[in-house]
């Protein structure tokens, strides 16, 4: 793991939690992505080396509606940067743990992801990203 790369926070509203960010940190958005696949809309900022995603449910049935059903908003995920996305699955599931995503899968800001299940790791749910070459 090279860096926590960003915090992602479910939120209802990203309209609404972008002021809120932005009051926050004294900086806007940088971007804001739709993830068709995920259900998702997204919107990053960046603070200092690391970045906060913004995730609002595009999709009733997006994992993140589901999330926000059951918890509320709130920290939704902790992602780690890594050199070689395909060599950290392979190696923690070779140590056993469980991953949502046992091949990488493309996400929002320019990623290749994968998650691990929150089984695995405390109830922290884990993203690995790598950037897009
Ligand atoms: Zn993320």
């Amino acid at each position: 793991m090279i860096k926590i790369e960003h915090i992602g926070i479910a939120v209802k509203d990203l309209e609404v939690s972008n002021k809120i960010f932005e009051d926050i940190l004294g900086t806007s958005s940088y971007k804001m992505e739709r993830v068709e696949s995920e259900g998702v809309s997204t919107s990053f900022f960046k603070v200092g080396p690391n970045k906060i995603e913004l995730l609002e449910a595009s999709d009733p049935s997006s994992p993140i509606a589901k999330f926000l059903d059951k918890k509320g908003e709130g920290i939704h995920h902790i992602a780690f940067a890594v050199d070689n996305i395909e060599d950290e699955i392979k190696r923690l599931v070779s140590l056993g743990y469980r991953l949502i995503n046992e091949t990488a899968k493309k996400g929002a800001d320019n990623k290749r992801i994968a998650f691990l299940h929150p089984k695995s790791s405390n109830g922290v749910l884990i993203e690995l990203c790598q950037d897009e070459q």
